[in-house]
Order: structure tokens, then C-alpha cells, then sequence
């Protein structure tokens, strides 16, 4: 590819190596030119299927935009909001299917959002699962006292425990 300092029309690689989950490739080049250094990440395409029929490619920043939507007025902040677009296109990747529909793409986002906000878990729920009733929310928040009960602390210093994994930080250059 073209060096995206000069518009040299050749690079060399220099280092290759495959990232943690296994899902890219990350290459650093060198410009024969100028000789400055850059890093390609090389992914499989992922095809979404709409309800309609229609196809897109995946993206990460369409899944933060809907989450984004359902932590409005709640404290999450964008860097919480990135870290789970990165966990969520990760749990896509690692089904190993380059096609997904809307519906698979929700249901990876709901364990994340779990985690991160109830609120807004709820909010996100209420549209993907299309509740329409009081009686639906009523369930899932049954489902959600089952799963986490509120008196959840960590015995040595009194605090919740964290339930937000960390997103594996990016790899050094
Ligand atoms: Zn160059």
C-alpha cells in the first residue's frame, strides 16, 4: 500500500505479528522512501444482515452509537463505551462467522451492557427484546435481582466488586 506520508507507492514489512484474540494481523511497514514506519491491521471482513435483508459491513461505531443511546443521562463514559465496542466486535469475531445478523450483533452487546450499566441495560433490552408490557420488564429485572444478588461485596475492603472486565490494552509498539 501507498505510504501514508509520502504516497510512495511500495512499503516493506517490517514486523508481523498476529494480536491476542487472533482475530487481525497488525504489520508494521517501512516507507523505501522516507523511511518512516506505520502499522496496517489486517481483519476478516464481517457482513451484517438487516432484518430487511439488506447487508452492511460491521461496525464497531454504529454498535457505540446504539449503546450511547441507551446510557443517555447515565455515568458512562465514551471511554467505557469504546471498550465495549472492542469487546463486543471481538465476541462477533470469535463466532468465526463472516456473516452476522442484527439480532446476533444485540445479543453480544446485552452481556457487556450487563455489566457496564442496568439501566441502561434495561433500555437497550426493552427495544431489542421488544417488550411491551410492564410485565416484561418486570421479568427481566426478576432475571437480573436472580443473577447479581445486591449484597455482592468484596469482603476485604467493603466495595462492590467490579464486575467490568477490562479490555486487554493494546498492544505496544
Ligand atoms: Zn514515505
Amino acid at each position: 500500500m501507498h505510504c501514508p506520508f509520502c504516497r510512495h507507492p511500495d512499503s516493506r514489512v517490517v514486523d508481523s505479528r498476529t494480536t491476542d484474540d487472533g482475530t487481525s494481523i497488525r504489520r508494521r511497514r517501512q516507507c523505501p522512501d522516507c523511511s518512516r514506519r506505520f502499522t496496517t491491521i489486517e481483519t476478516a471482513s464481517l457482513t451484517v444482515i438487516k432484518r430487511s435483508g439488506v447487508t452492511e459491513p460491521f461496525s464497531r461505531d454504529k454498535v457505540i452509537a446504539g449503546v450511547r443511546k441507551a446510557c443517555q443521562g447515565r455515568p458512562v463514559t465514551e471511554d467505557a463505551l469504546a471498550k465495549l465496542g472492542q469487546r463486543v466486535e471481538e465476541a462477533v469475531r470469535a463466532t468465526g462467522s463472516a456473516e452476522l445478523s442484527t439480532h446476533d450483533v444485540g445479543l453480544a452487546i446485552l452481556g457487556p451492557l450487563q455489566e457496564l450499566d442496568l439501566v441502561a441495560y434495561l433500555r437497550f433490552a426493552s427495544v431489542y427484546r421488544a417488550f411491551d408490557s410492564l410485565d416484561d420488564f418486570e421479568a427481566a429485572i426478576a432475571e437480573l435481582r436472580e443473577q447479581r444478588p445486591p449484597s455482592q461485596h468484596c469482603g476485604n475492603c467493603g466495595e462492590a466488586e467490579n464486575s467490568a472486565v477490562p479490555a486487554p490494552a493494546p498492544a505496544a509498539d
